[in-house]
């Protein structure tokens, strides 16, 4: 298009970069959970976490992915049209994104009184959300 690939448009090739990098965070957080559950970790809010954020990913990647095809994209002739309805659901099947949030923001706020309570730290030092790896 205009005498060059869709994606050597710079605004293309940056939603492309967009795209890939929230597709691999899910993927770590999602991998973050099963080496958790590996280990007989409580998964309860890592779980609602990749959830949440899977769905979210989701719904804007199958959107830019049809923004990127323009009409084509909205055309049945396409798979993206269809990754784009099927992505909708994740929002709502299996604990919304309400719920998840509230999942996680509970935990957040119990994690926090607990590291208070054992060491007299002030709220906020939350142990439970630092990353498992590194
Ligand atoms: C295609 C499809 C397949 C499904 N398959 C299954 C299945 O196999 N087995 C099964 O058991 N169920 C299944 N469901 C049901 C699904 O789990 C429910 O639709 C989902 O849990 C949401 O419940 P609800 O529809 O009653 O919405 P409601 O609970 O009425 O929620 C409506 C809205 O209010 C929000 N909300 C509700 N409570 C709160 C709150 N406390 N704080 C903030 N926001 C809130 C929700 O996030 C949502 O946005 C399926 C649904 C769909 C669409």
């Amino acid at each position: 298009m205009f005498g060059k690939p869709l994606a050597g448009h710079q605004a293309i090739a940056f939603k492309l970069a967009d795209m890939q990098t929230k597709i691999r965070a899910v993927r770590l957080l999602t991998y973050e959970v099963a080496w958790m559950k590996d280990r007989g970790v409580r998964v309860t809010e890592a779980g609602a976490r990749a959830k949440l954020y899977a769905s979210e990913v989701a719904n804007e990647v199958t959107h830019d992915a049809v923004q990127v095809l323009g009409g084509r994209g909205y055309m049945k002739d396409y798979p993206v049209e269809r990754h784009y309805r099927d992505a909708r659901v994740t929002k709502i099947y299996e604990g919304t994104s309400e719920i998840q949030r509230l999942v996680i923001s509970r935990g957040i706020v119990r994690e926090s009184a607990e590291s208070a309570g054992e060491d007299g730290r002030a709220p906020g030092v939350v142990e439970g959300s630092r990353p498992v790896a590194g």
